[in-house]
């Protein structure tokens, strides 16, 4: 709630404690102006927190009530924390709650809530309260009378909390979250009314956007991902094969560099790939070359009907021979033609039964390139 100085707040409630029976303490934040010693102020409700808070209350003694039918009566509240956004209840249990045991909690509260019931509280002497089986709540403190509240004839507390009228108001009851907080104590998060309905909304947006992002209807959405995670499984062996072929090709950088020819003075390296992919060609002729130092490296691949061919020129050698030349002649003999920079081109050709005989030509184009 609020504190309000002629009609304007002066401070916003944000704690409210009960240390003793009868004594309430008001946490305040003081907006504007201080407050003075014996200052007189108009306390307002904040009636849709508390409403909510309300709700929240009162279906705690719901899911006490759920916890005990569905788990068994050794489930005592150890404790809880209403606010008007969530409610927390910790109770005994020994084993987590299974999803199987959390729905049926969630469909026994649900019903008493659609059974719309009065909820009644009566002030009775503590002993009578007693004989009625009435339980006491952990960490309430009780005087010589008590108020007992009945939400459902199923479950008699004692409680002094603010109630939903009937249990209908509660809403939507629904459970956010199940853990363990020490040994044998659970706890249960959950939401009631327009926050149970946030809740529910909030997965249904987040199913949306990621069947969205994968292209699926929302009850696709599972098939969709299970497809799409076996799909990432299979892309990664292939890679892994990849990977294995492109160290392997020709026996490693090693063998490769073992085949390096000496044309006038430059070191000239021409071979052929397992893979045909114009960025991986293209890193590993660039790696070649910067392991060689000064020199002219040409890879060519077959990709099915297509040649492919990338060649790289050390920067202190594109004076003498470009790239561009150099694959520009190449690429003749496998039927294509190509170009790029002075120290990267690349060319495609329709004749891939000549790339062998092309790569050979190579050191002899350099050759007269260089003259
Ligand atoms: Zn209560």
């Amino acid at each position: 709630g609020r504190l309000l100085r002629a009609g304007e707040v002066a401070a916003t409630v944000v704690d409210t404690q009960k240390p003793l029976d009868g004594l309430w303490i008001h946490r305040v934040e003081v907006v504007g102006a201080p407050l003075r010693k014996d200052e007189v102020l108009a306390a307002e409700v904040d009636h849709e927190a508390r409403q909510a808070t309300r709700r929240n209350h009162s279906a705690t003694h719901l899911l006490h009530y759920a916890l005990r039918t569905v788990l068994g009566t050794h489930a005592a509240q150890k404790g809880s924390l209403v606010g008007p956004d969530r409610l927390r209840f910790d109770f005994t249990h020994g084993k987590a709650v299974t999803v199987e045991e959390l729905q049926r909690i969630e469909d026994l509260v649900n019903a008493k809530v659609l059974r719309n019931a009065p909820v009644e509280t009566r002030i009775l002497p503590i002993d009578e309260a007693r004989k009625l089986g009435a339980m006491a709540i952990f960490g309430d403190k009780y005087g010589d009378t008590v108020r007992v509240l009945t939400i459902t004839p199923d479950s008699i507390e004692l409680c002094g909390g603010t109630h939903a009228r009937a249990s209908g108001d509660i809403g939507l009851f629904k459970i956010l979250s199940e853990g363990g907080i020490a040994a044998g104590v659970r706890r249960i998060e959950a939401a009631t009314g327009f926050n149970a309905v946030a809740y529910v909304r909030g997965l249904e947006e987040t199913v949306q956007r990621a069947a969205k992002l994968v292209k699926a209807d929302g009850a696709d959405l599972p098939d969709k991902v299970l497809k799409l995670t076996q799909r990432e499984k299979e892309l990664e062996k292939e890679i892994a094969e990849l990977k294995r072929k492109v160290s392997m090709g020709g026996g490693g950088v090693d063998a490769m560099l073992q085949q390096v020819q000496d044309v006038a003075g430059v070191k000239v390296l021409a071979i052929r790939s397992d893979v045909a992919d114009g960025g991986a060609m293209r890193e590993m002729a660039e790696k070649l070359r910067d392991k060689l130092g000064e020199a002219v490296v040409v890879i060519g691949a077959a990709a099915g009907p297509k040649a492919m061919l990338v060649a790289t020129v050390s920067k202190g050698l594109t004076d003498k021979v470009k790239a561009g030349d150099v694959i520009r002649h190449v690429a003749k003999m496998v039927g294509g033609s190509g170009g790029g920079r002075p120290d990267m081109a690349q060319a495609g050709g329709s004749d891939p039964s000549k790339l062998d005989e092309a790569l050979a030509a190579v050191a002899s184009v350099v050759g007269d390139l260089v003259k």
